[in-house]
């Protein structure tokens, strides 16, 4: 059986994810969407309200969603998988994912990461620019899955 682990703070999860799941799909028997949890930064989304939105999303049974605290390769090792998986967006993607894969391999060098791109019609996609663009009110119906739309409404509508 092959098995991934997607590893990302899907803070929320947006269309680029999905479209970078979707795809394992057709290399990989199972993914695991892993939420990456740090102490040390305040999410929009709770962990739980993650893993959730991801689930709905994802309703395929050949998904799994988890979460993880700490090195990612040391999830990896007590899941037993050796292929981490992660997206590329653009050029600027690329520095950062270069030295993160490097530093895992030099960490665990049973454990390869493999790299895909996202459509083109959401290359330009981030978390970051989702959350921005929704809490002036602007419209990121297209860019994220309807459960994740309707949180993002529902979060930003509480706030002042
Ligand atoms: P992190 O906080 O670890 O960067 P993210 O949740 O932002 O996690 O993203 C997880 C992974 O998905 C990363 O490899 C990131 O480059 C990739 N990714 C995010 N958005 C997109 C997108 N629109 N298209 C392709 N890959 C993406």
């Amino acid at each position: 059986m092959r098995t991934a682990i997607y590893p990302g703070s899907f803070d929320p999860l947006t269309n680029g994810h999905l479209s970078i799941i979707h795809r394992a799909l057709g290399m990989f028997d199972r993914v695991i969407v892993a939420v990456a949890v740090n102490p040390k930064k305040v999410p929009l989304f709770t962990e739980e309200e993650r893993k959730e939105l991801i689930r709905q999303s994802c309703p395929d049974p050949r998904v799994e969603v988890d979460a993880f605290q700490g090195l990612l390769v040391e999830y990896a090792k007590t899941r037993g998988v050796n292929v981490l998986l992660r997206g590329l967006r653009a050029v600027s993607d690329f520095e950062y994912e270069f030295q993160l894969a490097n530093m895992n391999r030099k960490l665990a060098p049973g454990i390869e990461t493999v790299f895909m791109m996202t459509g083109e019609d959401y290359f330009y996609v981030s978390s970051q620019l989702v959350r921005e663009v929704a809490s002036f009110g602007g419209d990121v119906q297209a860019l994220v899955p309807p459960h994740v739309f309707q949180s993002l409404k529902a979060k930003y509508a509480k706030k002042p």
